[in-house]
């Protein structure tokens, strides 16, 4: 029996832990996915910084756009293909004007 109570016991703190990692993970993954970026890092950030690494993922500068997008334009100074509402590039962090 206490073997069983000890399985539970570990199970229950294993939940405690995982679930707000798991929560923070994916909304992570969410947010790196909607600045552009890959939604695993993201969710890796999320998943063992927890609150700092949605902080650090919403820090994040925004990544290269999809290229089924088809409406990027070129940056002047880089000419890597950003959005084309983008102010600052996403790869050498200059204004676009
Ligand atoms: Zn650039």
């Amino acid at each position: 029996m206490d073997d069983i109570y000890n399985y539970f016991g570990l199970c229950l703190s294993c939940l405690i832990y995982l679930v707000p990692m798991l929560i923070c993970a994916f909304i992570g993954g969410k947010m790196s996915a909607s600045k552009g970026r890959s939604y695993t890092e993201g969710f890796i950030l999320g998943f063992f910084l927890g609150i700092i690494g949605l902080i650090l993922v919403w820090q994040l500068p925004r990544g290269e756009p999809s290229p089924k997008d088809g409406t990027g334009k070129k940056c002047p100074h880089c000419g890597k293909t950003v959005k084309q509402d983008t102010v600052i590039c996403w790869s050498c962090g200059r204004t676009m004007q």
